[in-house]
């Protein structure tokens, strides 16, 4: 009996298929192989090409709102008004975004939405249900704000989102509850240092923003790139694949806070009149969301806010609203 030779042979026979793979591998005093791959760009990144208008028009008193009455008592709306029907629903509808630190983002603790623009959420969601919680969050990209409140498909923006005479057009808007000034973000050691140093750089912005006509109206030598949401900006910033980022210090605190080799950079380029976005035709809900906001500024609540999410960026003061009836 010679049970072990059939494993040998196996043995063998592997050996003599494996040999002309081993001897095709290069000898080992020979250069690596150079096998560099571009860095990729996050996806729907493009170059703009187009013009887009600044966003300072003065044809439209922009900031004027309407006047709030009488507030409901929670749980007990008006017969037919908007807020009875989000209240027969049982949820308010809203759309934010969960990548903007400091204004609305995925906490990766607990996995709660948080914010300044997650508060100012939660009460309008208290002034109607009693109860901050009663809320469906709706991820919206920059881009998508203005056509999913024309869609119906959320009922408020509470998403950076400014007043423009241009997008009153097509939305109605709370009275504003937050002014940021546009400014740039850049690495620290990048030499930039005001707008005069972006001329001929490569600029990102995300989609469908009020930062982009606006830069391009004092830079028009920007080369534009657009993403779908900040934090590929910074991505992009990080691999070196734009100069510098533009937006409103808000936007751009939030993601300072996540690389400490950029910095926020410069005067005010412009100020962003931040309001909650609400459907065209819902003047009663207009009117309620502008009486959450007085509440939150007189209870000191607005105060509070800032303190908690908004601090790094200074002193900061409600905006005073101006109403027409
Ligand atoms: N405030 C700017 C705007 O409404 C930028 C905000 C954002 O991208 O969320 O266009």
């Amino acid at each position: 009996m010679t049970p072990r030779r059939p494993v040998a042979a196996v043995v063998i026979a592997l050996a003599a298929l494996m040999l002309p793979a081993c001897t095709s591998f290069p000898a080992p005093d020979s250069p690596p192989p150079s096998a560099v791959a571009d860095i990729p760009v996050p996806p729907g990144a493009t170059s703009q090409t187009s013009i887009e208008e600044a966003p300072d028009s003065t044809d439209c008193d922009a900031l004027v709102s309407l006047r709030p009455g009488t507030m409901p008592t929670p749980r007990k709306m008006p017969a037919r008004s908007t807020m009875a029907d989000i209240f027969a629903r049982g949820r308010l509808i809203v759309g934010l975004d969960i990548g903007s630190n400091l204004f609305s983002f995925r906490d990766t603790i607990t996995g709660d939405i948080k914010g300044f623009d997650v508060d100012v959420a939660q009460a309008i969601a208290r002034a109607i249900f009693n109860d901050p919680d009663q809320i469906e969050f709706r991820v919206l990209t920059s881009g998508e704000r203005i056509a999913a409140l024309q869609a119906g498909y959320v009922d408020v923006v509470v998403k950076t989102m400014s007043i423009t005479c241009d997008r009153r057009q097509d939305v109605a808007f709370s009275a504003p509850y937050y002014v940021a000034n546009q400014r740039i973000l850049a690495q620290r050691n990048a030499g930039i240092s005001d707008t005069d140093d972006l001329a001929g750089k490569r600029v990102c912005a995300a989609r469908g923003v009020t930062s982009i006509g606006r830069l391009q109206s004092i830079v028009p030598t920007a080369k534009i790139t657009t993403t779908s949401t900040w934090a590929d900006c910074l991505v992009m910033l990080q691999q070196g694949q734009v100069d510098a980022v533009s937006t409103d210090d808000a936007i751009l605190a939030g993601l300072a806070e996540q690389d400490p080799w950029v910095s926020v950079i410069g005067p005010s380029l412009g100020e962003e009149n931040y309001a909650v976005g609400i459907a065209k035709g819902h003047d009663d809900l207009v009117r309620f969301v502008n009486g959450v906001l007085e509440n939150l500024r007189d209870s000191g609540q607005w105060q509070q806010m800032y303190n908690r999410w908004l601090s790094i960026l200074g002193p900061g003061y409600p905006p005073v609203p101006r109403y027409e009836d």
